[in-house]
């Protein structure tokens, strides 16, 4: 329990709502949460349910036609097929990092990872007992990291490689010639498993469409993907996610989740199928919002004395590098809540190569990120 670390971003969301509930106007750009209503189709597919008794439980992976319309997302974003009898809907993403930590993690093994990257991943390699194994993002990269180095890291004792494209909390997206790379190093490492966190899926801007490890087949009978509702479709307390397994481990996985949460909720889940199949207009308004916000995002933190930031391709997250300042990423948070009233992470957060990083979520509306980032040049000033 000791070695079990946290995700700072829902301290410091206690932080600024314990400062609002005090009077202060904290303008919250921590928590990486969409700032829109979910659809309303979606939301009246959910209170429908409700009324129409889906107050049961479900069959513990999901109900089948929930996880039909996950494969059917799953072609709409990747073109590729997948057999409902591989995936286990859960409450929200975070499940199926669990349930994979807990079934590859053990004492003498070795989980490779990104950082910085999302904080669970080292907090739940290291509560399991394996070695945590970093895989450095570097900004000259544009956050993406080198095949070719993380393959010189890999020996007997690894048994998971984490990939999260697009990521949290740099934007990073991974180009398809280096996810190609990695897949074709993996040939040689057969004992290897791959869990890639695609909870950003349906976010990537500038064109780039979203690139899978699904696309390479030979990778797929090890291979774990991880995607849900909660960025996509502003569903984040609503807890829906999935993760699609291999044939081989799903049986596994399906037991973590009855010794666990037994089943996804029934009334959730209707919400969830209403939001694959229905009309994806909101999903399509809202990332073109984010992408209008991430350039003015950038330009305004470019903007600042001592800040450099770099365009991120996807996500909803900007990485400023702000040594500039002089001061600590620490430091530099607590200031920013403290004395603006602007919440964000420190890149520490997320592992130590966040370093000398803040993270600012722009899933904030245009107008509170221009006050915030005015707020942030006059305390700096
Ligand atoms: N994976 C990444 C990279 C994330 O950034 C997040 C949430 O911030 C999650 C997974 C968890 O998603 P959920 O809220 O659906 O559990």
């Amino acid at each position: 329990m000791s070695r079990l670390g946290t995700e700072t971003a829902f301290d410091v969301l206690a932080r600024a709502k314990a400062m609002q509930a005090a009077g202060k106007d904290v303008i919250n750009l921590g928590i990486g949460a969409p700032d829109f209503q979910t659809p309303p189709n979606v939301s009246e597919a959910g209170i429908a349910a409700i009324r129409d008794g889906y107050h049961f439980y479900t069959p513990a992976k999901g109900l089948p036609e929930v996880r039909a319309a996950v494969c059917e997302e799953i072609m709409r974003v990747r073109g590729v097929e997948a057999d409902p009898e591989n995936v286990i809907v859960c409450p929200g993403g975070k499940p199926t990092m669990f349930y994979a930590m807990l079934m590859f993690g053990e004492e003498g093994a070795e989980i490779m990872y990104p950082n910085p990257g999302f904080p669970i991943y080292e907090s739940m390699i290291e509560a399991s007992g394996a070695k945590a194994v970093p895989i450095e993002l570097l900004e000259s990269k544009g956050f993406s990291f080198d095949a070719a180095s993380v393959l010189a890291k890999v020996n007997e004792r690894t048994r998971l490689i984490i990939v999260n494209t697009p990521a949290n909390p740099t934007g990073g997206v991974v180009p398809k010639e280096e996810l190609a790379a990695l897949a074709e190093g993996l040939k040689q490492h057969p004992h290897v498993a791959v869990l890639s966190d695609e909870i950003y899926s349906r976010l990537t801007y500038d064109g780039e469409k979203h690139e899978s490890l699904m696309q390479f087949e030979h990778l797929r009978d090890r291979l774990i993907v991880l995607d849900g509702w909660s960025k996509t479709y502003s569903m984040t307390g609503w807890r829906l996610g999935w993760g699609l397994w291999p044939k081989e481990l799903v049986a596994h996985a399906e037991r973590l989740q009855i010794n666990s949460v037994s089943c996804p909720s029934a009334p959730v889940q209707m919400a969830g199928l209403e939001a694959l199949r229905g009309p994806q207009d909101a999903v399509d308004e809202m990332r073109a919002a984010f992408d209008e916000r991430r350039t003015f995002i950038v330009d305004g933190l470019n903007s600042i004395d001592g800040f450099r930031c770099v365009m991120p391709k996807g996500a909803f997250y900007a990485f400023p590098n702000i040594e500039g300042t002089g001061r600590t990423s620490n430091e530099l948070q607590d200031l920013l809540l403290e004395e603006a009233g602007v919440a964000t992470v420190s890149g520490t957060a997320f592992g130590k190569l966040g370093e000398g990083y803040v993270r600012f979520s722009y899933a904030s509306s245009k107008e509170e990120i221009e006050r915030a980032i005015e707020r942030v040049k006059k305390v700096l000033g």
